[in-house]
C-alpha cells in the first residue's frame, strides 16, 4: 500500500467502531430492502393462490414486514446521523492537522501564498474529502448489494428475463454518467457567470460617482444587460442537461417496466412464470434507481474527494524550511550581544543576494540605527536575527551562541519586534496586550500599557481594557495601535529589540508620543532601529549604512558626515 493510501485510510482509525457499525447498517438496510419484493411475491404466488386464503399467514408476513421496516429505519438513522458525525470528526481532525502545519511553516512559505487559498484548503477542500470518507464506502456497499442482490434473486426466478433486463442497465449507467458530467460542467459555467455578474455590479457601483459624472448610466446598463443575457444562456444550458438527465432516467425505468411486462406476459402465457413473479420484477426494478444514483454519486464524490486529498497532502508534505535541531538549546539569561559573522543572504535561488558578507558586532545594550535607500536590505537584516529566514552563508550569534543551535521559540522569546503595521487580533485590548506574554497577570498588563503611554487612552474607551477591538465603533488611530503593540513588547520584556519604521506611518503628534515610549522601551536593551527621522538616528550610538553590497559605512552621525560618503548623501537627500 502506498504511503498516501495508508495516510488516507489512517483517518478512519479513531472511528473504527462507528465506521464498521455504519457499514453493517448499510449492509443490513440493503438486504432488508431486498426482502420486500420477495415477501410480496410469496403472498401473491403462494398465499393468495391457495384453495383457502390463510389470513394468519398474511398477518405473520405483515408482522415480519413491519419488523423489517423498523430495522431499516434504525439502520438508515444510524447511517444518516453517526455516519455524518464521523465525517465531521474526521474533517475536524484533518483541519487541526493542517492548521497546526500552517503554524509551523516559515515566512518563506507565506511570502508566496494567498491567504484566501489557504483558507479554502481548510474548508471547502476538506469538506469534499470528508464527503468521500463517509459516503464513499456506504454508497459502494449499498449499491452493490442492492444491484447484485436483485440480480441474484431475479436469476432464481427466471434466467432469460433477468438477463434481458440487466443487459439494459449498463446503458442506463453510461447515459447517467455522461449527462451527470455535462450537468456539472454546465453548473460550473453557471457559477462562473454569476461571478462575472457580481464583478460587473461591484465595479459599476463602486465607481458610481465616476459613472454619473460622465453621465454614462446607459452604457453601464447595456454592459450589465449583456452579462445578464449571457447568464441566461448558461442557465438554459444547465436546465437542458438537467432535463435530459432526470427525464432520461425516468424513461429508462419505465422502459424496463415495459420490457418486463411484455416479457413476463409472454413467459406467463408459456407457464414459465406467474403473476407474483411479475410483481417481484417490477418492484426490484423500481428499487434500482436508488443504487444507480448512488453509484453515479460515488464516481463524483470520489473524483472530488481524491483531488481534495491530493491538495491536502501537497500542503502537508511541504516541510517547514526552518526547523529546530534535535539538540537545540534554550537560552537562559540573555545579555543581548548580537554578532553577524560574514553573513550572506538571498530570498531564493533565483534572486540576487540582498546581503553580502555582513560583519557586525553589536554590544549588549547598544542602540544601533540602520539606514539606507529603500530596498537596501534593512528589514531583511533585522528579520535574520529572529531567524525568520535561513541565512545562506555565515552565522549570527547571540551572546556567542549560533541562532541555529537555539530553539526557535526560545530565540524569539528574547527578541521584540515593533513594525510599521500593527496587527491586532480579534478580542479585547487586554487580550491583545497579553499576546506578548500569555502568562502575565492583569497588573503586569496594565503596567506595560502605562509604560507604553497607552493606559490613558485605553481608560478613555467605553469598556477600558475590556473593549472589544473587533466590535463596531472601536476605531483606534495608528498611534494608539502602535502603542498597544509596544505594550505587548514591554510585557514580553526581551533583551533584543527591533524597531522597523515603527513610527513612519504616524502623524507628527502621535509620532512624538510613540517615540517617547520606544525610547523608554529601548533602555538597557540591544536595539536595532530602522527609522526615517533624523533625531532617532542622530542619537544612535552607531549608525550602520546599508547599500547594494551590504554594509557600506559605520560610525556615529558626526564621523559619518565628515566622511562625506553614502551617509552624507542620504542625509542631504532624506533628512534635511
Ligand atoms: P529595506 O527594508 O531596506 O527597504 P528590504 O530588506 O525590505 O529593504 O528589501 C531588500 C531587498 O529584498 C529588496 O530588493 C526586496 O525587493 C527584496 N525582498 C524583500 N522581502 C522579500 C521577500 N519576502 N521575498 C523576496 N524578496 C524580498
Ligand atoms: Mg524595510
Amino acid at each position: 500500500m502506498s504511503k498516501r493510501m495508508r495516510k488516507f485510510l489512517g483517518y478512519y482509525k479513531p472511528y473504527k467502531k462507528i465506521f464498521f457499525t455504519d457499514m453493517a447498517c448499510a449492509l443490513i438496510a440493503s438486504v432488508v430492502t431486498l426482502m420486500f419484493p420477495l415477501l410480496t411475491r410469496y403472498i401473491a404466488n403462494d398465499v393468495l393462490t391457495a384453495d383457502s386464503v390463510a389470513f394468519d399467514i398474511i398477518l405473520q408476513v405483515g408482522a415480519v414486514m413491519i419488523a423489517l421496516v423498523i430495522v431499516e429505519y434504525l439502520c438508515n438513522y444510524y447511517i444518516a446521523y453517526k455516519g455524518h458525525v464521523m465525517g465531521a470528526y474526521m474533517e475536524a481532525d484533518m483541519r487541526d492537522e493542517l492548521f497546526q502545519h500552517y503554524q509551523k511553516l516559515s515566512f518563506n512559505f507565506y511570502d508566496d501564498q494567498k491567504v484566501g487559498q489557504l483558507m479554502t484548503r481548510l474548508t471547502n477542500d476538506l469538506f469534499s474529502l470528508t464527503e468521500l470518507y463517509h459516503h464513499g464506502p456506504e454508497d459502494i456497499v449499498i449499491s452493490f448489494i442492492k444491484i447484485i442482490g436483485a440480480f441474484v434473486i431475479l436469476m432464481t426466478i427466471h434466467v432469460p428475463l433477468t438477463l434481458i433486463v440487466f443487459g439494459m442497465i449498463p446503458f442506463m449507467i453510461v447515459f447517467s454518467v455522461y449527462y451527470n458530467k455535462q450537468m456539472k460542467k454546465a453548473f460550473k459555467a453557471n457559477r462562473k457567470k454569476i461571478g462575472d455578474i457580481n464583478a460587473r455590479i461591484e465595479d459599476s457601483l463602486s465607481g458610481i460617482r465616476v459613472v454619473k459624472s460622465f453621465a454614462n448610466e446607459e452604457q453601464e446598463m447595456n454592459r450589465f444587460q449583456h452579462e445578464n443575457r449571457l447568464w441566461i444562456d448558461t442557465k438554459r444550458n444547465s436546465y437542458h442537461k438537467m432535463g435530459r438527465f432526470h427525464s432520461g432516467i425516468g424513461a429508462f425505468i419505465s422502459m424496463l417496466s415495459v420490457v418486463i411486462i411484455l416479457g413476463a406476459a409472454y413467459f406467463i402465457s408459456d407457464n414459465q412464470m406467474n403473476a407474483g413473479d411479475l410483481i417481484a420484477y417490477l418492484l426490484y426494478i423500481s428499487n434500482l434507481t436508488d443504487p444507480i444514483k448512488r453509484l453515479i454519486n460515488f464516481t463524483e464524490t470520489f473524483q472530488d474527494g481524491i483531488s481534495g486529498f491530493e491538495r491536502f497532502m501537497e500542503l502537508l508534505e511541504i516541510n517547514p524550511d526552518i526547523e529546530d535541531k534535535h539538540d537545540a538549546i534554550e537560552l537562559g539569561n540573555v545579555e543581548g550581544n548580537v554578532r553577524f559573522e560574514d553573513v550572506s543572504f538571498r530570498y531564493n535561488e533565483k534572486s540576487d543576494y540582498v546581503l553580502r558578507h555582513v560583519d557586525l558586532d553589536v554590544r549588549a545594550g547598544e542602540y544601533i540605527a540602520l539606514v539606507g535607500q529603500s530596498g537596501a536590505g534593512k528589514t531583511t537584516l533585522c528579520s535574520l536575527i529572529p531567524r525568520f529566514y535561513e541565512i545562506n552563508e555565515g552565522d549570527i550569534k547571540i551572546d556567542g551562541i549560533s541562532i541555529k543551535d537555539i530553539k526557535q521559540k526560545s530565540l524569539r522569546d528574547h527578541i521584540g519586534v515593533v513594525q510599521q503595521d500593527v496587527y491586532l487580533f480579534a478580542g479585547t485590548i487586554m487580550d491583545n496586550i497579553a499576546y506578548g506574554n500569555l502568562s502575565a497577570s492583569e497588573e503586569d498588563i496594565i503596567r506595560a500599557a502605562k509604560q507604553a503611554n497607552a493606559h490613558d487612552f485605553i481608560m478613555g474607551l467605553e469598556d477600558g481594557y475590556y473593549t472589544d477591538i473587533g466590535s463596531r465603533g472601536v476605531k483606534l488611530s495608528g498611534g494608539q495601535k502602535q502603542r498597544l503593540s509596544i505594550a505587548r513588547v514591554f510585557l514580553k520584556n526581551p533583551a533584543i529589540l527591533i524597531f522597523d519604521e515603527a513610527t513612519s506611518a504616524l502623524d507628527n503628534e502621535s509620532e512624538q508620543v510613540v517615540q517617547e515610549s520606544l525610547e523608554i522601551l529601548a533602555k538597557n536593551r540591544t536595539t536595532f532601529v530602522i527609522a526615517h527621522r533624523l533625531s532617532t538616528i542622530k542619537n544612535a550610538e552607531r549608525i550602520v549604512v546599508l547599500g547594494e553590497h551590504g554594509i557600506e559605512e559605520t560610525g556615529n552621525h558626526e564621523s559619518l558626515l565628515k566622511k562625506d560618503g553614502e551617509y552624507a548623501k542620504l542625509y542631504n537627500m532624506q533628512f534635511r
